[in-house]
Parts: structure tokens; sequence; C-alpha cells
């Protein structure tokens, strides 16, 4: 076994020229920190394609070398590792102390985009924020968030990434002993709405200021010389944000844990918990065990969207105006334009999921009419949408199927042709621009399932496979009709879990 903390120089190693910006600029907001040692890691999967767009070398690190860093067996050089704090609004509760309590961040990178991304482990072992936990993960999790993490990226939205997952080779101790794992995650930064909360919680003005300095320079550049940076700021913050809720109800994603320190400034999904794909359509539809009052189902994502964007407000106030009536006033009048945006955003979304390129002011109806006659239907939310193209080719029984009254559906669909007529774009275009949109492969939660548990017997194949099919969401392939399909139907309910 390596020593934990040993320092690498060798040349032929992998080299990662980290950039620390937050460990420079941001006091306070961290406790450096090592990872604890893993006694028997080995490499579960890791991302060539992400390392090389990190600018690393994919052959160095899918090696034992690079099994030694992602274990947190050796700290790679120009590597200071950190555990960062937060606060954070956890169902609607204010918990002025959290932390990565099970994470440490290695360090940032300029990407070959000239991006700048953290990297950073999940799992790996005790840290000033732990609280009472191991600061442990176990595989079944991990491989959770690596997988629906690339399912979203390949999906279009933003979202952090998963550049490796290694077992450890012990155990972590939940309900039972479950093989524990270290996730190396990629983010554009890990700072959260709890950031400045904690921030603001502990009154430290200077810190605050310095934080959103930090995110502005970091995220939001254009804004640097605004007229009012931090109204700016928190504007720039709203309409990522937006863009990103949206985007999930476009695709019938549901985070389940939106608590303020699961929201990223960048605009970024974070923290894949308990989330899943809705199958059939239901607006109230929650998978987390934990969230008892749907406070985090499907249909309330937008409301909570500005539910936690107003708490980053809260941090803000005196810094947006010297005169604290005239600051609430302006991030008021921000606050209320979340809503709209938010809306802007999902239904430009839906109008391309039905293949509408212009815009009349029937369309909201048109769509709202359509996720009616779903729910009665109880038909598949990701199905329908990709059946709507083969309708278009002349194939209207596969879209028909789906719904328990195809009746109700053949009424909707004389309105949307007429309304495609309009728009006057070939059949087969407005097909292909739909198919685009419109994915046929979501990871499906019976499909998950399948590959965590054989993952957990050290069978990797068929999660292999499923990140495969995941990777191109929008190409159907001859042969993968079972990876498109729902679950099949059964009296329990699917529940998530949040232990990662
Ligand atoms: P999450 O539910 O993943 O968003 O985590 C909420 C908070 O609990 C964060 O501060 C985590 O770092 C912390 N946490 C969750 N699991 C553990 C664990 N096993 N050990 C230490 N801290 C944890
Ligand atoms: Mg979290």
């Amino acid at each position: 076994m390596v020593k934990p903390t040993e320092t690498m120089a060798d040349p032929a190693r992998p080299h990662f020229n980290f950039d620390n910006s937050f460990a420079r600029s941001l006091e306070g907001f961290f406790k450096f920190c090592q990872a604890e040692p893993a006694a028997d890691p080995k490499l579960l999967q890791f991302n060539h394609a992400l390392a090389e767009e990190l600018g690393l070398d994919p052959v160095a690190l899918d090696s034992e070398a690079g099994l030694a860093i992602f274990s947190g067996n050796v700290t790679p050089e120009g590597s200071e590792p950190l555990a960062q704090a937060y606060a954070g609004h956890q169902f609607g509760g204010f918990a002025p102390q959290l932390g990565d309590g099970r994470a440490l961040l290695l360090g940032e990178v300029i990407d070959t985009r000239q991006r700048r991304r953290d990297i950073q482990l999940k799992g790996s072992g005790r840290t000033p924020f732990s609280r009472g936990g191991d600061g442990k993960a176990a595989v079944g999790p991990v491989l959770r968030e690596y997988l629906i993490g690339e399912s979203m990226h390949a999906l279009g939205i933003p979202t952090t990434r998963a550049l490796a997952a290694v077992s450890t080779g012990e155990a972590v101790y939940r309900e039972f002993p479950l093989p524990g794992a270290i996730l190396t995650r990629v983010a554009s930064s890990h700072i959260r709405v709890g950031t400045f909360e904690f921030g603001a919680a502990r009154g430290d003005v200077d810190k605050v200021r310095a934080l959103a300095d930090y995110a502005i320079q970091r995220h939001y550049t254009e804004i640097a010389d605004a007229e009012n940076p931090y109204l700016s700021f928190f504007a720039a913050v709203t309409d990522a944000q937006a863009a990103l809720v949206a985007r999930w109800m476009n695709i019938g994603f549901i985070h389940g844990v939106m608590n303020t320190d699961n929201m990223t400034i960048s605009g970024e999904t974070i923290d894949y918990g308990p989330c899943a794909f809705m199958d059939s359509y239901a607006p109230g539809t929650v998978f987390s065990s934990i969230d008892h009052h749907g406070r985090y189902a499907y249909a309330n994502q937008p409301v909570i969207l500005a539910w936690n964007l107003t708490r980053l407000a809260e941090t803000l106030v005196r810094f947006v105006d010297p005169d604290k009536d005239r600051a609430m006033e302006l991030l008021t009048e921000t606050i209320e334009r979340i809503q709209p945006l938010y809306e802007t955003y999902w239904l430009a979304g839906m109008r391309s999921k039905i293949g509408l390129s212009t815009e009349d002011p029937l369309d909201l109806e048109l769509i709202n009419d359509l996720l009616s006659v779903m729910e009665e239907g109880h038909a598949d939310f990701t199905l329908v949408f990709r059946r709507l193209s083969q309708a278009l080719r002349g194939n209207s029984d596969a879209v028909q199927n789906l719904f328990e009254e195809p009746a109700a559906f053949d009424v909707w669909a004389q309105r949307w042709r007429k309304r495609l007529e309009q728009d006057g774009i070939a059949a087969e275009t407005c097909a292909e621009a739909m198919d685009r949109v419109n994915p046929i492969y979501i990871p499906r939660n019976h499909k998950v399932e399948e590959a965590l548990a054989a993952a957990n017997r050290d069978d990797m194949v068929p999660f292999s496979e499923l990140l495969a099919v995941l990777s191109h969401p929008f190409d159907e392939v001859t042969g993968n009709e079972d990876y498109a399909a729902p679950a099949p139907v059964t009296d329990r309910p699917y529940k998530t879990f949040c232990g990662t």
C-alpha cells in the first residue's frame, strides 16, 4: 500500500498542472485536509474522454499511478487538498455548518478550452466537516452519480462530471456493510448557494464580498464591470439556474434533494443522490425515500428554484445598495423575474420537443394539453416525445399505444398537426430536429439498479454497457430496445436513497 500523503514528482507519473485559486483567494471557506488511505483500491471506471478534455494524460492516469491518486492514497504534485465549508437550507430548515464532510478538492486545472475545473474526491474519508459521518461512500451511489451525471452531460444538460470511480476494498457501514468507493468529480466549481449562506450566517461581510468577487471572476466575467456587479451577479445566477431547471423539466429529471447546498452558482447540476427520471408523466412524482411531503417533487422544482435563489439574494443585500430598502427592492425585482424567465426557457424547450420552430400565443395551451392527456393516459414521458417524430413519419400507432385512452391523444394530435402546418417545415426535417432534442435513452430506473447490483457483485459489464448506451441518448440503435423501455409495472413504487 502507498503511504497516504506521498507526493509525486516523477515526470513519467500523471501530471495535473494544478492552479488552486480557491485555496489562494478564499481563506475561511475551507480547511486543508488529507484523504484517508484506501486499503485495496481498484479502478471501476475511468473517463478517457474527460481526461483529455481536462488536458490530462489519459494513458498515464488509467494506471496504478492514477489509481493511487483516485483512491486518495497519493496526493499528486501541486494538489493542496481541502474540504470546503458551506451551510444550507435542507428541506427548508437552515443548517449553518455543513461543508465537505466526505469530499476533498484536490485542486483546479485549466482545461483544453481554457475553462477552470475543480477536481474533487468524494468518499475519501473524514474531514473537519464530517460531523458524525464516516466521510465514506459506497460503490452503488458512486456509480449512480457517475452514470446519471454522464447521462445528463450527453443529454446536453450542464452538470458536474465523473473522471473516475474506484472501489476502496473496505466496507462502509450503512444499514448493513457495503463495498466502499470514491468518485473523482469534476465541476466548473463547487461554489453553492450554501457557500454564500455560510459566510453570511457568520456575519462576515468582507468574506462574502470576496466570495462574490471570486464567483464573478470565475463564472461571470462579463459582469465584472457592470454598474451594479452584485445585482448583476444575482441576475446571472438566476438566469443560469432558471435555464438549468427548465432543462430538467424538459427531460423529466427529478433532482430529489434541491437543498441550497446542492445548488451551484455556476448553473451545473450537482450532487446526484436520490435523483431519477420520471417514467409515466405524473407531476407529483417523488422518488426520494426522505422527501415525505413532496417538497422536491417534479412539478415543485421551479418553485424551489425561486425559493433557493431568494436565499442567495438574502446574502447579497448589503452589497447591492447601501440603502437596505433600495437593495431589497432591486433584488425583489430580479426574484420576481425568475418565474417568467424559467417559463420562457421551459416553453422554448417544449416547443422544440413537439417540433415547433416558430412562436404562437396558443403554444403554451397546446403543450399543457398534451401534458394533461399524458397524465390522464399514464403515458411514458420520454417515449411520447420521442415517438411524436414517428407520427410525422407516418407511424402514429407507436405514440398512440403509449396512452391508456388513445382517443384523447388523437384529438390533441389533430391540433398539433394543424399547428405544424403553420410552420410549414417538411415532415422529415421536423422529425429529425425532434429526434435531436427528445432522447430515446435515459437512465431507466430498473436498468440503473441492474447495473449497480451487478457492480456490487464485481461485474462491471452491465454498467459499462448502460454507460455506452446513455452516452448517445439521441441515436436509436437496433438491438437496444430494452434500454429504451420503461420499467415493467410493479406494485412497489421506485424509491431512491440519499446515502452516497
Ligand atoms: P448531501 O445529502 O450529499 O447533499 O450531503 C449533505 C451534507 O452531509 C454534506 O455536508 C455532506 O458532506 C454530509 N455528508 C453526507 N454523507 C456523509 C458521510 N458519510 N460522512 C460525512 N459527511 C457526510
Ligand atoms: Mg450535497
